[in-house]
């Protein structure tokens, strides 16, 4: 089948660079780092468009015969909480693995999405749209400079004359995304998910053991890299790697409000990257319950549920790995090649109810780390350095109450918190000019003024800042800041490095799609500017001085909403 995945589009030559800033080192000046993440052995090469928009493959040096050969990967997954056999992937094809330029440990697998049909596209066309490209290319690096993990985009191009037929006809694109491995909880799925039902036609589904066996081999020492003795057991260690892996990132999400849309298990990533960008969104009003997938009638993915749902999704990869791991813990040791030819259906069931005892422990894994990340990236907000526990119900449960009772904007409301002074309450006055002038900053972000109640708005907000003045105060977190000159200066640095300026909302991500697709030209420079902006969220972006504002600084605090 490989020969099915080289990509092939014939096109000619109409295909367009629509944004590649790690290509072009547009951003050097900017020392934004993004130039280093060009693998060398890419870089090097001058046929690399060819290569990124799916025209031709990578070449041995000589010319003569491939250097790779691309593929695809097949996988299945549970989606909705509903087991739907296999499912992808139609539409991502890779075609290199290349060790970083500046960290030669770190690998890269350069994958194209959307450069056409693939052994595992069914009916569908392997094509991807302007549209969600876009939104893929900018979410995936704006993740990044967030520290969350994510698979990274490298390059976006649009091939003009390839009209793809969707609800309306739009412009093909493919997209370059890099990560060491796009490995799934759906791709263990695809050799052993469950067998009681039919799918596609393609019959009953029948376990691959020694697939899996293959698989997990290779992803517990290779891409997990577990460093694991000769010999030695991998099952629950994977398992509880992954768990943990995911549970971080989930934590990210909810510390800095995004939300993903579709956590179904064919998007859940091996490594804990956050992976297939379609309908996600960033907070904007804090609403708890708020759901980004508009196919998504139920709520199962809305903002609160995430947590939960990647536990549901780390439990189907147990479930994809139970037997082996209950044949394990029967061996002692890892199972070798055949290990479940010639067991008998009693046997696997025996070793698949042994390999699920890990559950509990799967699960308290992913509570702990989630509870445990999340803390330290909520203090990071607020400009907090001592851990302590309590802070989730006196400080953050709190204050995300707050924001949503009187439906104010989550990451204005973080960034103005910045400038907060504990002095500011411990004048005589109960609302000093100085409060008042605070709380009203804090009050404006919302679009919702009018039927906001002010008064009561003004109070919480007063309950909630005695609250963090006096955690801020506190001898045991002085102590950490002991020696440091300005604290009030120095805590608004460090919560405005915490704390994104600009945030990639979606009134921005469609006023970029409706830009390209209407003049590439003056399109390409807009996208540029926003993954710019994405690329350093906590910058300044715009003038302080209303006075000497440029046309450019103008529509730097328009991105920001300001
Ligand atoms: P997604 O909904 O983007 O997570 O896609 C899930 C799977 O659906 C992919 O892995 C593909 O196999 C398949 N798919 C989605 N869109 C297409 C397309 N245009 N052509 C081929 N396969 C597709
Ligand atoms: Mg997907
Ligand atoms: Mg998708």
């Amino acid at each position: 089948g490989l020969r099915d995945c080289v990509p092939h589009l014939d096109v000619g030559d109409a295909f367009e660079v629509i944004g590649a800033p790690s290509l072009s080192n547009e951003f050097d000046d900017e020392g934004d780092g993004k130039e280093s993440d060009i693998p060398e052995a890419v870089a090097a090469r001058k046929d690399l468009v060819d290569i990124l928009s799916g025209h031709a493959m990578l070449m041995s040096k000589e010319g003569k015969e491939p250097a790779f050969a691309p593929w695809s990967l097949r996988y299945s997954g549970h989606q909705f909480g509903s087991w739907a056999g296999q499912l992808g992937d139609g539409r991502a094809i890779s075609v290199l693995v290349t060790p970083h330029s500046s960290d030669p440990s770190l690998i890269y697998e350069l994958q194209l999405k959307g450069a056409g049909r693939t052994p595992f596209s069914r009916s569908a066309d392997g094509l991807a749209v302007l549209r969600s490209s876009i939104r893929e290319y900018l979410c995936s690096e704006a993740m990044q400079a967030l520290s969350i993990p994510t698979t990274r985009s490298l390059s976006l191009i649009s091939l003009p004359a390839l009209p793809v037929a969707r609800e309306r006809v739009e412009t093909a694109c493919v997209l370059t995304r890099m990560a060491p491995s796009f490995i799934r909880i759906g791709s263990f799925e695809a050799l052993n998910g469950p067998t009681n039902m039919f799918f596609f036609g393609g019959g009953q589904q029948k376990p691959d053991w020694e697939a899996l066996r293959v698989l997990g081999e290779w992803v517990s020492g290779q891409v997990l890299k577990l460093g694991l003795g000769k010999g030695e057991a991998w099952g629950t260690k994977l398992v509880l790697e992954t768990t943990r892996r995911n549970a971080e990132m989930v934590a990210g999400w909810q510390a800095y409000g995004f939300m993903h849309g579709v956590i179904n298990t064919d998007n859940v990533s091996i490594l804990g990257l956050t992976i297939d960008y379609g309908p996600y969104a960033f907070m904007d009003v804090f609403d708890p319950l708020h759901i980004c997938n508009h196919t998504d009638e139920g709520g199962r993915y809305a903002y609160k549920f995430q947590p939960n749902m990647i536990i549901y999704a780390l439990r189907a990869l147990l479930d994809a790995l139970a037997p082996l791991i209950g044949a394990e813990a029967e061996l002692g040791k890892a199972v070798s090649k055949g290990w479940a030819e010639n067991a008998s259906a009693e046997k696997l069931e025996e070793w698949k109810q042994k390999g699920l005892e890990i559950r509990d422990e799967l699960d308290r894994v992913a509570q702990q780390t989630m509870a445990t990340e999340y803390g330290r990236l909520m203090r990071k907000r607020l400009g907090l350095r001592k851990q302590d526990p309590k802070d989730e119900s006196i400080l953050s449960k709190p204050l995300l109450d707050l924001l949503e009772t009187h439906r104010l904007d989550f990451h204005s409301t973080f960034r103005t918190l910045a400038s907060f002074k504990p002095s500011l309450l411990s004048t005589a006055e109960p609302l000093s000019p100085g409060l008042h002038e605070f709380i009203t900053r804090l009050l404006a972000a919302t679009p919702y003024q009018e039927s906001m109640d002010h008064g009561k708005a003004t109070e919480a907000w007063l309950e909630w800042l005695q609250a963090y003045a006096k955690r801020i105060e506190d001898p045991s977190e002085k102590e950490l800041w002991a020696g440091v000159e300005y604290v009030d200066q120095a805590r608004e640095k460090e919560v405005k490095a915490a704390n994104p300026r600009f945030v990639l909302r979606q009134w921005v991500l469609e006023e970029v799609i409706k830009k390209v697709e209407r003049d590439s030209d003056s399109g390409k420079k807009v996208l540029a500017k926003v993954m710019q902006m994405a690329c350093n969220p906590f910058e300044p972006w715009g003038a302080e001085d209303d006075e000497a504002i440029t046309a450019e600084e103008k529509e730097e605090r328009r991105y920001c909403g300001l």
